[in-house]
């Protein structure tokens, strides 16, 4: 029964913010389960350079597609060329994000949209865009994927300078469960996973020893954790998980 229950032999993804941080860790699994992964970034250098990493691999395959998702525009651009690459796509990781702190009395507008523009209209845009794609090839049998990003940050009122951030990592959260909803007709699976703290550019700033007195397993995330519970949900075995908010923190939310 278990063999190649987590395997992904054959499957086409796209991982926005593949790059680096979460982004990377979760294409490194996916390739690794024999996945053909596109990873996106601003920067064609990095995504050419993690290609180019990921393909010594020697599994899967990693092909970089970059761009800036921050502008609807470029999200349509970048669904084009996909769908003049692929006649269909299997995963869709709606994972690159950003964040802005300031103190309330300092917080620009700049800081709000720049945040909700990328963790927020551009996923919704990017799945509208990818439709035709996920849903060619889709079956009862054997459905497409999406996974959201969301956050620990979407429930817990711990960054509290993060004011636009928090908010839109609910968003995405609430976004994930009303896809979820509608997708599944085309048999599209939509399920949201909400990390807890892992290293990253955009956690970079934390200081992550002090900060694990805050997680119960007494660690911070390792690329595995989150790899694991990406591969579970795209995988044979994740295709009975519909509309799950699923937080993979080491147990900082029990608190
Ligand atoms: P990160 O290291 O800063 O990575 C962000 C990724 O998104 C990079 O690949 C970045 O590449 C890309 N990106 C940023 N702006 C973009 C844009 N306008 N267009 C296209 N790509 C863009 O951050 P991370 O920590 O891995 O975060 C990844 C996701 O996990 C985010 O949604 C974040 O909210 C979520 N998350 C992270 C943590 C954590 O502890 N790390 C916890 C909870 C949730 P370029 O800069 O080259 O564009």
């Amino acid at each position: 029964m278990v063999e190649n229950l987590f395997r992904l032999d054959g499957k086409v993804a796209l991982v926005t913010g593949g790059s680096r941080g979460i982004g990377l860790m979760i294409t490194q699994g996916l390739i690794e389960s024999g996945a053909k992964v596109y990873i996106t970034s601003r920067s064609a250098e990095a995504c050419e350079k993690v290609a180019e990493g990921m393909n010594a691999l020697g599994q899967g395959e990693c092909v970089a597609l970059p761009g800036d998702l921050s502008v609807v525009e470029n999200v349509y651009a970048l669904s084009k060329a996909l769908s003049d690459l692929e006649p269909h796509l299997d995963i869709l990781i709606n994972n690159a994000g950003t964040s802005w702190g300031a103190p309330i009395e300092q917080f620009p507008e700049k800081g709000w949209d720049k945040v909700m523009d990328l963790n927020v209209k551009s996923p919704f845009f990017l799945t509208q865009a990818l439709l035709p794609m996920l849903k060619n090839g889709a079956s009862k049998e054997d459905p497409s994927r999406i996974i959201m990003i969301s956050s620990v940050a979407a429930v817990s009122s711990e960054s509290i300078t993060a004011y636009s951030y928090g908010p839109s990592k609910a968003a995405i959260a609430q976004l994930g469960k009303m896809l979820a909803r509608d997708l599944v007709k085309d048999h599209i699976l939509v399920n949201t996973i909400a990390p807890g703290l892992f290293e990253s550019k955009m956690t970079a700033y934390m200081d992550y020893d002090a900060e694990v007195k805050n997680i119960p397993v007494g660690r911070i995330g390792r690329p595995e954790d989150i790899a694991g519970l990406v591969i579970y949900l795209c995988s044979k075995a994740g295709s009975y998980m519909l509309g799950n908010y699923i937080p993979v923190d080491g147990g900082h939310l029990i608190r």
